[in-house]
């Protein structure tokens, strides 16, 4: 027997079996029952909710010769024939466009049907019509003969010409919800005899985005794999990350569990799961936990702001996919500065200042390493001094467009990730401050700036000197600097050289003192 794929095969033919529109069913069998058919409609409406199978059972339905209640009666004549009824024509636009096809339509339309009351024109993604196909059909729809009816369909409402729109009835059909795609989904498995688990169900039924074709062919795709469907198996199958993963996640963010967070992320960064549907996953998980809190006023870790401001962050990491670095890090930065800014703020500090304890403890075993600090500092004091001597407008637009340059161009993801967290914010023709979004990335930044650096200028011909600070240093700085510009007071460019040298020398003095060996 050759096999009929699961949405063919299940595919209504009478409104009772139609999901999810009711409003739209009882509207059209109420027009059959009391004999008011229009001569035009319009169903629009997202992919898989039911367009054409409704303008397929309508047909049926009012060239029935027994319609029951506004349905189709299923024995007669004309509804056991209905298949092969050349009196119902669907049309593709999508793969015929164009005036031809539409005046060869046109041409037809005048013979009267063979056997039913009426013909029946179906016009699916009526959207992908041309103009002048549009415009022909405008003049038949005008002037419809009594004996003619079209249903146009749409996925994209917005495309379709007002003056094709005015002269139909129009109907919007609507997103299925879960829970129908669910009953659905288990009566087919069912029948079918197909194992399935319930968040298996679930996960479908959320994947599918609320069409049904879509469910039917996740199902079908899934139960060719014989074995029991389990939330696994989907993973697997379809490289999908699973509401359970996602609660997860969002559970490790509210619980300020850092380390938990980055494993996971890193996890699903293996798993190569698609990262559009894992950022949406989580947009969708997290505006339900703000929802609970806005209506319950539970008491959470995480507030309402906090949610909403993960969403905003979340939502923004859809537009940076494009660029040429691993999605996956900027999700670990954007999760990283979410740490830091949220009401968990202050889990943080504490947290910020164990480690820094410890490095106290290992700068007294090595006291290189507290030189070093002094001299990052010095070298930040020396970097924004050295900006402001000469800093201008017209630099700041050049480095802008310099570091955006860089952006589309470069293959170094790390150095891509901190330059796309980051902001000019000043810049003489040689220096200039970038304030980095996320604060993690300011040590390891200025830790790496030769390297930075001569991967920046390399290509561009640049000798740009960079230094990278948090927002917070940025406003005081540029305070000062604005107060000093009041007061006329100006900036002297202070050699790096100078100052390295001098701090050898005394780096060199502890080390001799301490007897420690330069590695
Ligand atoms: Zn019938």
């Amino acid at each position: 027997m050759k096999y009929k794929v699961l949405y063919r095969k299940y595919r209504p033919d009478c409104f009772e079996n139609i999901v999810g529109q009711e409003y739209i069913i009882k509207t059209l069998k109420n027009s059959i029952i009391n004999n008011h058919i229009s001569h035009a409609y319009i169903f629009s409406g997202p992919r898989g909710t039911g367009k054409t199978t409704t303008a397929k059972v309508f047909s049926k339905a009012i060239n029935c010769l027994n319609p029951k209640d506004g349905s189709p009666c299923g024995e007669c004549e004309f509804c056991r024939n209905f298949q092969e009824n050349p009196d119902i024509i669907e049309i593709d636009a999508a793969s015929n466009n164009g005036v031809d096809e539409i005046r060869a339509l046109i041409e037809n339309i005048k013979l009267a049907p063979t056997n039913g009351k009426y013909k029946v024109y179906i016009i699916d993604e009526v959207h992908m019509l041309s103009t002048s196909a549009f415009n022909a059909l405008l003049l038949t729809l005008e002037e419809p003969p009594a004996h003619s009816i079209f249903i146009l369909a749409t996925t994209n409402i917005e495309n379709v010409p007002i003056t094709i729109l005015s002269r139909c009835q129009r109907y919007d059909f609507q997103k299925i919800k879960n829970e129908d795609i669910i009953k659905r989904l288990k009566e087919i498995s069912e029948l079918e005899k197909i194992e399935i688990d319930d968040d298996a169900l679930e996960e479908i039924a959320y994947l599918s985005e609320g069409g049904m074709r879509d469910a039917l062919s996740l199902l079908d795709q899934l139960s060719k794999v014989d074995q029991k469907i389990t939330l696994e198996l989907i993973e697997k199958q379809i490289k999908t990350i699973s509401q359970k993963n996602i609660e997860e996640l969002l559970n490790s963010i509210e619980n300020n569990d850092i380390d938990g967070c980055l494993n996971l992320i890193n996890e699903y960064r293996l798993r190569a799961v698609d990262y559009k549907t894992l950022i949406k996953k989580m947009i969708d998980n997290a505006s339900e936990r703000a929802k609970k809190i806005k209506k319950n006023g539970l008491i959470k870790r995480l507030n309402f702001e906090d949610y909403k401001n993960l969403i905003l962050m979340l939502a923004d990491s859809l537009n940076k996919i494009n660029i040429n670095v691993d999605s996956f890090t900027i999700l670990e930065m954007i999760l990283l500065e979410f740490f830091e800014e949220s009401s968990l703020k202050i889990d943080n500090k504490q947290g910020r200042e164990e480690t820094k304890e410890e490095k106290i403890e290992e700068s007294n075993k090595e006291p290189i390493k507290e030189d070093n600090n002094s001299f990052d500092d010095k070298l930040v004091k020396i970097r924004i001094n050295n900006c402001f001597v000469d800093a201008q407008k017209k630099y700041l637009e050049e480095a802008k467009m310099a570091v955006e340059e860089y952006l589309s161009t470069s293959s170094e993801g790390k150095i891509k990730s901190i330059l796309m967290d980051s902001n000019v914010v000043a810049s003489s023709s040689k220096n200039l401050i970038l304030v980095c979004n996320n604060v993690h990335n300011i040590e390891i930044a200025n830790k790496m700036l030769k390297e930075i650096e001569n991967s920046f200028n390399q290509d561009r011909g640049t000798n740009y000197k960079m230094i990278f600070i948090s927002s917070e240093k940025w406003e005081q700085e540029k305070k000062m600097y604005i107060e000093n510009l009041k007061i006329k007071k100006s900036y002297e460019y202070i050699e790096e050289n100078d100052i390295i040298k001098s701090e050898q020398e005394s780096i060199n003095d502890v080390f001799n003192k301490n007897k420690v060996e330069i590695i």
